[in-house]
């Protein structure tokens, strides 16, 4: 079936291909992997999120792993921070400080930021986010 990708910024047209997995498309002739983040972004699956900004958008774990455990999601797709480049650095900037403001909306909570970057290091989805863990003591890890 083909669909139009137009909520990802282009015109193309995108064609799913059954030999490949489920999760993987063809579109101008590049295999591209699904990604859940970006349906999200582009208002595919619905979700609620808690913060909506130009750049930024800000969901509850569907599994946390804390009281309080949000994911902090750049809109535009980069696989990890490994992706990014200097025109990527504001937005860089601007992700820490959405958890500086999840803290104060939440009576300046103390937090945890966690970051995985690649699946050796448990990335299970390959849109980075940052994990914003709160709400109890959680484990030291250092
Ligand atoms: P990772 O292992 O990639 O660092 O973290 C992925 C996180 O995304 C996991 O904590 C998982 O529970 C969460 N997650 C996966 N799919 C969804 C989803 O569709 N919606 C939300 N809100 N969280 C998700
Ligand atoms: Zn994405």
């Amino acid at each position: 079936d083909a669909r139009d990708s137009k909520s990802r910024g282009g015109n193309t047209v995108s064609v799913r291909v059954r030999s490949l997995a489920p999760n993987f498309f063809l579109t101008m002739g590049v295999v591209m992997e699904e990604c859940i983040f970006c349906k999200v972004v582009a208002g595919d699956i619905s979700s609620k999120s808690v913060m909506d900004t130009d750049n930024v958008l800000v969901l509850k774990d569907i599994a946390p792993k804390a009281p309080i455990h949000y994911l902090i999601i750049p809109k535009k797709h980069l696989q990890d921070l490994r992706s990014f480049e200097d025109i990527d650095s504001n937005l860089a900037g601007e992700l820490l400080m959405t958890a500086q403001k999840l803290s104060e909306l939440n009576d300046g909570v103390p937090f945890r930021i966690l970051i995985n970057n690649g699946h050796e290091v448990g990335q299970r989805v390959n849109h980075v986010h940052l994990h914003f863990l709160a709400g109890k003591e959680l484990p030291e890890l250092f």
